[in-house]
């Protein structure tokens, strides 16, 4: 069996150790006869891996114990509107920071629910910047400031956080969650669809403080209610089961194998400089992101020339680096080099990249 170097942005990679385990579980779950696909949410065994889940999360990400932790469904999308319905009902108005089609998009959905202030936007330059945010033009009585931390399309993150105040900062962390450390604390809100680092598809985290739950709109539908699923532990209805279950083992995985996120952050950051430091040097290849802005996760690029991009990602594809085509809305190439991309994968598609460019110079 010949496995690929897959490079998508999502569903992506997971870390090979973690399928061995699936695939050596899959008929009989710790000796109860069953696979974890089988068995009612409601039994003692199930309630061991939702709760191991919660709990490893909690201890990665050093989540405060004023925060709950929710497993939804409906991916962060969802969210674009669960959190207006659930977040937007003092002032009514909320800020936004426009830095991509995922952001665009949160900010479109809550405007349909209240005031959706744009505070700033980097759509004049394709997205390839974060903007720089200045606190005087923040809205005071915001009930909460949005932001997408990690821009998967564009490969733009950001470094530093909006200084919002008393404002809940929340963040969409769909393509950077546990893959570097950060301080809940400081949010408001955070939310990722899993199946960019964490899990396959299927399950949306939502981790909030506690004190923004219990204020939705009446008519927030009883599945849209944070309140709902925090008073019920993620299990009003049937919770989707076997992918909170792979998202223990990428946890175990991360805790375990790497040794925390501290350790992943590193790991990352030696990945992505080889890859940058590759495109900053070739005459061929080129990031499209402010180098103080690049993205650990996401990296876009272009040849320049819509052919030879065109016959890169097909050679690249044969070759088994897979799924290196560009977003739609943006052409070029990206590599998403999420968690579970070994160190090996980026130097091998490099040397793929340096033979590609002496070769089509
Ligand atoms: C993938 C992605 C989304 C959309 O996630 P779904 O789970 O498909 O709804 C939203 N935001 C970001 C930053 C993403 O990377």
């Amino acid at each position: 069996m010949a496995r690929v170097y897959n490079f998508s942005a999502g569903p992506s990679m997971l870390p090979e150790s973690v399928l061995a385990k699936a695939a050596a579980e899959m008929l009989d779950y710790e000796g109860c006869g069953q696979s974890v696909m089988e068995m009612s949410h409601r039994s003692k065994v199930y309630e061991g891996i939702i709760n191991g889940a919660e709990a490893l999360l909690r201890e990665v990400m050093n989540i405060p114990d004023n925060y709950k932790v929710l497993f939804l469904q409906g991916g962060a999308s969802s969210q674009f509107a669960m959190i207006p319905m659930n977040l937007m009902t003092g002032s009514g108005k909320a800020d936004f920071v426009l830095t991509g089609q995922w952001a665009t998009k949160a900010q479109q959905e809550a405007a349909r629910y209240g005031q959706a202030n744009i505070v700033a936007s980097s759509k004049d330059k394709t997205f390839s910047y974060i903007p720089k945010l200045d606190p005087d033009t923040f809205t005071k009585d915001a009930d909460y400031f949005h932001i997408c931390m990690n821009n998967t399309i564009y490969g733009t993150v950001y470094h530093e956080l909006p200084q919002t105040g008393d404002v809940p900062l929340v963040a969409d962390i769909s393509s950077c969650i546990l893959s570097a450390p950060i301080d809940v604390s400081k949010f408001g809100v955070l939310y990722a669809g899993a199946q960019k680092n964490m899990a396959p598809a299927g399950l949306t985290v939502v981790i909030i403080r506690e004190d923004l739950i219990g204020k939705a709109m009446d008519i927030t539908p009883t599945m849209f209610n944070y309140e709902i699923h925090a008073k019920n532990g993620s299990m009003y209805n049937t919770p989707p089961c076997y992918t909170i279950y792979m998202a223990k083992l990428v946890l175990e995985w991360v805790k375990n194998e790497i040794g925390g996120l501290d350790k992943m952050l590193v790991r990352n950051q030696k990945k992505a400089d080889l890859l940058y430091s590759f495109l900053d040097s070739s005459a061929m290849f080129k990031g499209t992101v402010v180098p103080e802005d690049r993205s650990l996760m996401n990296v876009p690029f272009i040849t320049g020339n819509e052919e030879l991009d065109a016959l890169f990602v097909k050679e690249a594809t044969a070759a088994g680096f897979v799924n290196l085509k560009g977003h739609r809305s943006v052409g070029g190439m990206r590599a998403s080099i999420y968690n579970a991309m070994p160190y090996e994968g980026v130097e091998k598609l490099v040397a793929f990249m340096k033979e590609f460019e002496a070769k089509n110079a």
